[in-house]
């Protein structure tokens, strides 16, 4: 039995290529003229405000808490619900945006409840509170290893846990923001000294993201088990580094400045429950990999085969109406530890997550030149310069380049579920004194 979106009466969404059919359903903030900032749920060409829906009386099946959970301007106390109220709520979208269900196709207010995409903006989902990135992908960490470390690309803990730091959460921005050149200390050579101005190796690194919905208690760790029960959903996230930065600073307690000038979220937030269907079971370690350990180990840990891609288009290309030019495609499946595994780390000496904290995968970078999920790996650090469509090249960005990062979910016989995109253009360095 093949499982093909459900038809709805809503334009656009049971077309083929569609992105956003029933199927999805992902939540989202937006903000548009005259309407202030909502939760709303994509669909085809349209967003539901889910405020005006709840006035409407469709929700009324709904708790009360739960109605009143989405009329606010952001979806923290949505997602701290948990997961039955998450099912729930989508059950009852789905079932009043089916084809067949005339109670909101047929509503005289449907014309304030249904908005159209293009009228919108799309906003930060929730306002993030800790936000933590990993270096879980095998081939990431094995590509800039050997870089630095020629004859050991892979530090000895590195298959034993999901390596991964505290970040920032107050530079995060949604998709489409422009994001400013960071300036920093770099050096010509490693010993320095070191001198003050704006960064000349500015990367992207294409990363997923999994948004908390339910917390747990201080001292109370999460089992790698119940661990995607805490998952709201995923996004799509440009993690930007300066790697010149990042080179002179990180030692020794890691990445601080060459990170913290920027993150870019994509705004649609994918359940796990539209993912299901795509679910693939976590490869079994390679013959003399080490098991993880048992706290690391679930008993059916799964991983998302979720395809990503990245373009770039320079200033002049946009001007020229030229489209974007494809650099790389990869796919999550590509992740050597597990959302579940991460999430169980994270936890496993007591640190509590809250709703609305950010975890992200870290570089996903597959096997080959093509899937390498960042321009340091892609033009192997500026010695493999890209080609862009205007006939320039690239090693690393720069000012008035558009980064733009795509994700989807395909299968034969499976309803396309689309991300979106996670866009930003860089903008030229603020003068600084030196
Ligand atoms: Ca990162």
């Amino acid at each position: 039995m093949t499982s093909v979106a459900k038809p709805s009466w809503v334009e656009g969404a049971n077309d083929a290529a569609c992105e956003f059919s029933l199927a999805n359903l992902p939540f989202g903030v937006v903000a548009g003229e005259g309407r202030g900032v909502r939760i709303g749920v994509r669909i085809g060409g349209s967003i539901v405000d889910c405020r005006a829906l709840v006035e409407s009386q469709c929700l009324a099946r709904l708790d009360e808490r739960v109605r009143a959970a989405l009329t606010g301007d952001s979806l923290n106390e949505f997602m701290s619900l948990g997961r039955e109220v998450w099912r729930s709520t989508r059950a009852e979208l789905t079932r009043l945006l089916q084809r067949d269900c005339a109670e909101l196709r047929d509503h005289p207010a449907r014309g304030s409840i249904m908005l159209p995409q293009w009228a919108m903006t799309l906003r930060l989902p929730c306002v993030i509170g800790d936000y933590s990135d990993f270096y879980a992908s095998l081939n990431h960490a094995t590509n800039v290893g050997s870089m630095f470390r020629p004859d050991n690309p892979l530090l000895p803990n590195w298959k034993h846990m999901p390596i991964g730091y505290h970040g920032r959460s107050s530079s995060i921005v949604a998709s489409g923001t422009p994001v400013q050149r960071p300036s920093g200390q770099t050096v010509q050579s490693d010993a320095g000294p070191p001198s003050f101005g704006p960064s000349k190796l500015l990367d992207y690194e294409l990363e997923v993201g999994a948004l908390i919905g339910t917390g747990n208690a201080l001292g109370d760790p999460i089992d790698v088990d119940d661990a995607l029960h805490h998952v709201f959903g995923l996004v799509l996230l440009n993690d930007w580094s300066a790697r010149d930065i990042q080179k002179w600073e990180y030692q020794p307690l890691g990445p601080f400045l060459a990170k913290n000038f920027a993150s870019t979220l994509s705004g649609w937030v994918v359940s796990l429950e539209a993912l299901e269907p795509y679910r693939v079971a976590l490869p079994a370690r390679a013959a003399g990999d080490p098991e993880p350990l048992p706290y690391l180990r679930g008993s059916a840990d799964v991983l998302y085969d979720i395809q990503l891609e990245v373009s770039i288009a320079s200033a002049a290309m946009r001007a020229a109406g030229t489209p974007s030019t494809r650099i790389s495609q990869g796919n999550f499946t590509q992740m050597y530890w597990s959302l579940a595994q991460m999430i169980a780390h994270h936890t496993s000496s007591g640190c509590n997550l809250r709703p609305g904290d950010l975890l992200a995968s870290g570089t996903i970078s597959g096997p080959t030149r093509q899937s390498r999920g960042c321009l340091l790996e892609r033009t192997w650090r500026g010695t493999e310069p890209i080609q862009l469509s205007d006939g320039t090249e690239r090693k690393f960005l720069h000012d008035g380049d558009e980064v733009i990062m795509r994700a989807w979910c395909e299968r034969e016989g499976l309803p396309r579920i689309g991300f979106g995109e996670c866009s930003g253009i860089v903008t030229p360095a603020r003068s600084a004194r030196r």
